[in-house]
């Protein structure tokens, strides 16, 4: 029997990436029907509303969705339909393993540390305003419900995948209220896993740690905007936003998308590597209990890039296109 996927193919190189992505697991044979989705700037010019209700109630319905990027507006026009995204549907849990892939060239090997970050508050409430002309309030919320529950979901993780140690990151030296909240919760939620190794380090010290000793990390348990951040900070020691896969979890619902955004300086020309999402399109076969389709595909990919076909982010020649080919063709 199949399963339904809400299909978001994005804007920029997500179309790219997705169509790739989407022969790949044709080609293994993956039990999976797409449902299509638009979202963005074409939905808001065709129905008035970058992210429709009619594709909330689609993912709601499906229950997974496998999502290409999509832009923002910068400083001006709608707000991210990303962020609208998470906070409609409660994708309270971003995890994005960030893990050396053989036969890629980065800056450091033995990096296996996993991004944990709370998806649906802090700064990205999005409740911003102007205080009087010139001066502007953009206010971080913090609460104890979303941080205890990000923190137990990170020690549920952690037990579950047999990791050994949680680093929870926060400037709580400066903002004790809010980062000292988050840490609170991460410390009284940590007592009920004695199993797993607890500690907490500010955020500039950790990006520090992080740039000189990846390797020293386990799991980061982070807010969303320090999340954001460190996240593309970790893809570029294990060779960049090409190859970094992430998940939206939330109590039943979970979306699927890489680490990148549209990256419109390559978009339309067949450069995008699609490994990012096909990687999250791996973690959605595990999610829908389809281990032996995701290891296939997972051994074609490895493969492949062994084999020298690489996009021009990590060092080749081939196209996106090119290279979801040369996948399939490798598939068991
Ligand atoms: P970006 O991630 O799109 O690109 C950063 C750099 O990485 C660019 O040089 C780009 O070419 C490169 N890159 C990214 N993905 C790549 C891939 N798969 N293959 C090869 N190279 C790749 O970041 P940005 O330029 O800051 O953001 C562009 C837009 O994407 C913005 O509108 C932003 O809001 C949006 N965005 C969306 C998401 C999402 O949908 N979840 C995430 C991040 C950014």
């Amino acid at each position: 029997m199949s399963r339904t996927v809400v299909l978001i193919r994005g804007d920029g190189i997500g179309p790219e990436v997705a169509d790739a992505v989407v022969a790949v697991l044709h080609a293994a044979r993956a039990p999976l029907a797409f449902e299509e989705a638009v979202v963005g700037r074409a939905a808001e010019k065709a129905e008035g509303d970058p992210l429709p209700a009619r594709v909330l109630d689609a993912i709601r319905r499906h229950r997974v969705a496998l999502k290409g990027p999509v832009g923002t507006p910068v400083g001006k026009g709608f707000t991210s339909v990303n962020v609208r995204l998470r906070q409609a549907l409660g994708l309270y849990a971003n995890l994005r393993p960030v893990k050396n892939v053989p036969s890629v060239a980065s800056r450091f090997q033995g990096v296996d540390l996993v991004v944990i970050r709370e998806n649906t508050e802090d700064l990205y409430a999005g409740l911003e305003h102007v205080v009087v002309p010139g001066v502007v309030e953009s206010l971080k919320i913090i609460t104890e419900a979303a941080s205890t529950r990000i923190a137990r979901y990170a020690f549920e993780y952690a037990r579950c995948h047999g990791r050994r140690r949680i680093t929870a990151v926060h400037k709580a030296n400066i903002m004790k209220l809010s980062d000292g909240l988050f840490l609170d919760c991460f410390r009284r939620v940590a007592e009920d896993y004695p199993d797993v190794a607890a500690d907490d380090r500010i955020v500039d010290a950790a990006c520090m740690r992080l740039v000189m000793n990846p390797e020293s990390f386990d799991v980061l348990l982070l807010e969303n905007l320090y999340g954001d951040i460190v996240s593309d900070l970790a893809a570029g020691l294990v060779g960049g936003l090409g190859v970094v896969p992430g998940a939206n979890l939330g109590t039943d619902v979970a979306v699927f998308e890489a680490v990148h955004g549209t990256a419109p300086d390559i978009a339309g020309q067949d450069r995008a590597n699609p490994t990012a999402l096909l990687l999250s399109a791996i973690l959605m076969l595990h999610h829908l209990e389809l281990p032996d389709v995701a290891g296939r595909i997972e051994r074609a990919l490895l493969a492949t890039l062994a084999d020298g076909v690489k996009t021009p982010d990590l060092g080749g020649t081939a196209g996106t296109r090119e290279f979801a080919r040369a996948i399939a063709e490798r598939l068991a």
